[in-house]
């Protein structure tokens, strides 16, 4: 394998973690996720992860339904503790270790998040996965993303989503959409391209971190951006 990237931060939606169900976590989508990311581990490539809990609650959605809103980010950011200690469970079951840090304490579920902690244990080969969000209200995982991979040196944010990259509008509602090989975050912003949130694209810009969006259920696809194959949209 061309050591291409040393480190990558993925961020997995909870929403990828359904599979064909309609909410929750699909057991078999979730294990070949956590397979193709115990093969990267094996062969030497570090591994953070961040993984949204869109699957269970979202902030937003809780408040367009009456609720505080504070609140409702609380309880998606304890929904993304959930996915994450079902990921940490299936890479485990794999033989891959690995340490879940949360950005706000959840007792000795998890460690609290730490920067230094997390190169070091990056560095001896566990995933290590940073749930909560950035354990704030009003923000995204997709802005904990950013902000993760720019605080352990990650090479490069992958995007796992479900289509096969970034267009210049809805691919499953319009057929004349184009798909982006590439784009500058300035162009990401500007045209409201929904890649990920302002904030989030925000960070990746300021921090010239690279960001390459790609299917995540395309079996393979993860190895494929791990060794530089220039597949999905890469932003920069
Ligand atoms: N959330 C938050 N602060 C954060 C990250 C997440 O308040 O830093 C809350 C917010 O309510 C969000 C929910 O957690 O809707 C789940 O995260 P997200 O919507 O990003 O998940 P995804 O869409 O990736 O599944």
């Amino acid at each position: 394998m061309p050591d291409t990237y040393r480190r990558i931060l993925l961020k997995l939606s909870g929403e990828a973690l359904m599979g064909p169900m309609e909410s929750g976590i699909d057991p078999a989508t979730l294990n070949r996720f956590a397979t193709e990311i115990s093969d990267l581990l094996k062969e030497g490539v570090q591994v953070g992860l961040v993984i949204g809990g869109g699957n269970i609650f979202r902030g937003a959605g809780l408040a367009a339904a009456g609720m505080d809103r504070v609140k409702g980010d609380q309880m998606g950011m304890l929904a993304t503790v959930m996915n994450s200690l079902a990921m940490q469970d299936a890479l485990i079951r794999l033989g891959s270790p690995c340490r879940l840090m949360t950005a706000f304490s959840v007792g000795t579920l998890s460690e609290p998040f730490d920067r230094d902690r997390a190169i070091r244990h990056l560095e001896q080969g566990r995933a290590v996965i940073f749930a909560g969000g950035t354990g704030n209200p009003y923000f995204t995982t997709d802005s904990a993303a950013s902000l993760r991979a720019i605080e352990i040196q990650a090479d490069i944010l992958f995007k796992a989503t479900q289509v096969d990259g970034v267009y210049s509008d809805d691919p499953k509602r319009n057929p004349d959409a184009e798909r982006f090989e590439h784009l500058s975050y300035d162009e990401a912003i500007d045209r409201r391209l929904m890649v990920m949130d302002t904030t989030a694209l925000a960070l990746c810009r300021e921090n010239r971190l690279p960001l390459q969006v790609f299917n995540i259920h395309e079996p393979g696809n993860l190895r494929r951006a791990a060794t530089g194959e220039a597949i999905g949209t890469r932003v920069e």
